[in-house]
């Protein structure tokens, strides 16, 4: 397959320059690739100082452009806009609770975007991720190709370290993801889950498992990965380096047009039977965005789950088309 490595403007907006906003600016800054980066926040202090923050460093990274304010107009000629802003989750809160405020924001903050930049891929970062990812669509009324969400990328980034832990094997080898919703009801793909094509099932035996039985070691892992994102708010207050690094590899792949595959949520009009909904399935990003999320092939378990994660989601979106 031809790469093509040509870039356009290569300007990217974050609006909510937040604890993820600005690290994901910084994340992006050091990948190199942006050419121009502006941070947009009702508090236009705060992104002028992470910005003025982050240009102190510019000698230590590749020079690009960086701006700041809280005007709309800055997401002009933007290729992508990265959008973080909204209440953050609180310790021992979910992110379904988390709705309310921040589908009223981005009814606020969305047509502003459209009104600036009707060409730009609109990347959605704010919680509840899949229900703002069908909110983004709906309002922008852009294409599907053109919004979705960073979904269970995070998930599964926090699934292949804790696989990769256990069996002393770079994350980087393990080729496992988790679908559905970013959120309680997501499940790990264990059928299709392998290492150098090898089923992780068979490999639990081989490499050794902390527990005897496999079920419970899968169960044990997936466990954990679900109560990442709690235990890291109740230690430190927000989760936010990991999630920058995941939005500067998916900026990436747009902007270097890298048909990269990442479990990234978008607008499913018919998958399988499952319509108007959005959530994660693996999905191929490049220049023009997405398009096609690959039909999975799942367990009666993993069906079962998917039915979950499908059923949540659409009570979400219910939810928020009632606000
Ligand atoms: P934060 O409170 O640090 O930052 C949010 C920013 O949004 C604030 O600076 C605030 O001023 C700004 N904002 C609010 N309303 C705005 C508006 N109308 N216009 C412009 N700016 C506005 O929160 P955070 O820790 O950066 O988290 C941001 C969001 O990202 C939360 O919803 C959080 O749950 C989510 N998150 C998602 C993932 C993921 O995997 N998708 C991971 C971590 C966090």
């Amino acid at each position: 397959m031809k790469i093509n490595n040509s870039l356009k403007s290569g300007k990217v907006a974050i609006v909510g320059a937040g604890c993820v906003g600005s690290s994901a600016a910084y994340a992006m800054m050091m990948d190199g690739i942006v050419s121009e980066i502006v941070l947009i926040d009702k508090n236009k202090k705060k992104a002028e100082g992470h910005a003025l923050d982050l240009m102190h460093g510019m000698q230590f990274a590749k020079s690009i452009n960086i701006e700041a304010g809280d005007s709309f107009e800055l997401v002009k000629n933007a290729e992508i806009v990265v959008l973080c802003a909204g209440i953050a989750q609180q310790s021992g809160q979910t992110r379904a609770e988390l709705l309310k405020k921040n589908v009223e924001i981005f009814k606020s903050i969305i047509p502003k975007i459209v009104q600036n930049n009707k060409d730009c891929i609109l990347l959605v970062v704010t919680n509840p991720l899949d229900v703002l990812t069908y909110i983004t669509h709906k309002l922008s009324g852009f294409d599907s190709c053109r919004v979705f969400g960073t979904g269970t990328v995070l998930d599964t980034s926090r699934l292949r370290y804790l696989i990769g832990s256990e069996f002393k094997i770079s994350p980087k080898d393990i080729t496992a993801y988790i679908l559905g919703e970013h959120g309680d009801s997501q499940f790990v793909w264990w059928s299709h889950a392998n290492i150098a094509g090898i089923p992780v099932l068979d490999l639990c035996p081989v490499l050794g498992c902390s527990t005897k039985n496999p079920e419970e070691f899968f169960e044990q892992i997936h466990n954990k990965v679900k109560s990442a994102v709690y235990e890291v708010i109740e230690k430190k207050g927000a989760t936010y380096y990991a999630i920058a690094l995941v939005i500067a590899k998916i900026v990436r792949a747009i902007l270097l047009d890298q048909s990269r595959v990442f479990t990234v949520s978008s607008y499913l009009k018919n998958y399988n039977g499952i319509k108007d909904v959005c959530l994660s399935v693996p999905t191929v990003v490049r220049n023009n965005g997405i398009c096609n999320p690959f039909n999975v092939t799942l367990n009666e378990k993993e069906k079962e789950a998917f039915g979950l994660s499908v059923k949540k989601i659409q009570n979400g979106i219910e939810d928020a088309k009632k606000l």
